[in-house]
């Protein structure tokens, strides 16, 4: 029988420096003595990827796409170089590669590319010479062999991606926490680690703001149906398996609780309540790639109506030319802009079939004089907008009325 591989990916702050780098090389060590076939996924050095962005614009505020990619796949390539000396100074065999050379194809829209094969030819005929493979993460080649780059936080979809395309028996992905929780425990000290999680739920938290995991990379697990598990680069401690289907008890509605504070709402007043408006405003705003989140809109009385979305906070000067310049337009009044809030957000795969949730959510905020300013909700998750400094007691009250610190995860 075959020995089955498995892929493991480790992050930006797991080989930020040479001792880190050591530290992965010694973990890589204690894995090959049970046997196993490891293919190494690295990411770029700490914040290398964002210093390498830095210095091409102080060279040209407006960089080539094909040259940027040129530069910030430089990153993941000097950390899986230095993995690869690591493990030979510890007397093991090992062999770095570019995404060129392990066959990782994508198509050609630069810093976002998209995979479309990879031949693994060449890294199962180092595995079978007994090397472990080591791949630089986050990049690939289109048809023409120019290098092209996944996206940021890319490494993930990397490593899914190969673990998929060498049938791995699992994709493990370190980091710097210990796994998932049912909220960030710097919040909430009571936080449960989740055993496990469904791909839907941890690409609801993704979308949510939750920096666990590349949202494309889980997109592509969840249709290939690749086990991944989250775990911490420091310590030994079993992290978050993610998976298609937990066998948590029916009870768990929720998992967890999340809060981000990178939005802002505008409001535009006294819009004229008629057909197209809508279309005319959020149609302008998205043609300048400007993700709108929420969207409230008040009722009518006069034939005008308050109008208020909220998208992200780094979104918000483009967005407030924007719609000033729509409000002129169409014939609107004041166009304001709230960066004091917070939204908070519950997610689960249990909401699908428990009914009064949301119900559940407002009770708590009330009973703490909680204002919501603006609510969405999905089949899975429900969001509410908070004053920006009560974000962090929302999220405790939650947790709280929700029981998740006693969750049988
Ligand atoms: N180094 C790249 C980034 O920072 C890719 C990654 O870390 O996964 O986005
Ligand atoms: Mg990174």
């Amino acid at each position: 029988m075959s020995r089955r591989i498995t892929v493991q990916k480790f992050g930006g702050s797991s080989v930020a420096n040479t001792d880190r780098i050591n530290n992965v090389a010694e973990r890589i060590i204690s894995y090959l003595k049970k046997g196993e076939e490891i293919v190494v996924v690295v990411s770029a050095m700490g914040d290398t990827t964002d210093e390498l962005i830095e210095l091409a614009k102080k060279i040209n505020p407006h960089p080539l796409e094909r040259e940027i990619d040129m530069l910030i796949s430089t990153g993941e390539q000097i950390s899986s170089a230095l993995l690869a000396m690591a493990l030979h100074k510890r007397g093991y065999e090992a062999i770095s590669f570019t995404g060129l050379q392990v066959g990782i194809i994508t198509d050609g829209s630069h810093t976002r590319a998209k995979i479309i094969k990879i031949n693994t030819r060449r890294i199962r005929e180092e595995l079978k010479k007994g090397k472990i493979v080591i791949v630089a993460g986050f990049q690939g080649v289109n048809r023409k062999k120019d290098i092209t780059t996944l996206g940021r936080g890319g490494s993930d979809l990397t490593a899914i991606a190969l673990a998929y395309a060498l049938d791995a028996k699992i994709c493990e992905i370190y980091t710097d926490v210990n796994g998932i929780y049912t909220a960030d425990p710097r919040i909430v000290p009571e936080a449960k680690k989740l055993k496990s999680i469904t791909y839907d739920e941890i690409l609801e938290m993704a979308s949510l703001g939750a920096q666990v995991m590349q949202a494309r990379s889980i997109e592509v697990a969840k249709k290939f149906n690749v086990p991944i598990h989250v775990r911490s680069s420091f310590s030994n401690e079993e992290g978050t398996m993610i998976v298609s289907k937990t066998k948590r008890l029916e009870e768990a509605v929720i998992t967890g609780v999340t809060l981000s504070k990178n939005e802002a709402k505008i409001t535009i007043r006294d819009v004229p309540d008629r057909p197209g408006i809508a279309a005319k405003i959020f149609g302008k705003i998205s043609d300048e790639g400007i993700n709108v989140d929420m969207i409230v809109q008040n009722v009518s009385k006069i034939g005008t109506t308050d109008l208020s979305f909220t998208i992200a906070n780094s979104d918000l000067s483009k967005a407030i030319k924007l719609a000033r310049e729509v409000s002129k337009d169409i014939n609107a009044g004041e166009v304001s802009a709230d960066e004091d809030i917070a939204r908070v957000s519950v997610v689960g795969v249990g909401m699908r079939t428990y009914p009064g949730i949301a119900a559940g959510v407002f009770k708590a905020l009330a009973e703490k004089k909680i204002n919501i300013e603006m609510i969405s909700t999905s089949d899975i998750s429900i969001s509410c907008i908070v004053k920006k400094n009560l974000g962090e007691e929302a999220v405790r009250i939650i947790h709280k009325k929700f029981k998740l610190h006693k969750i049988n995860s």
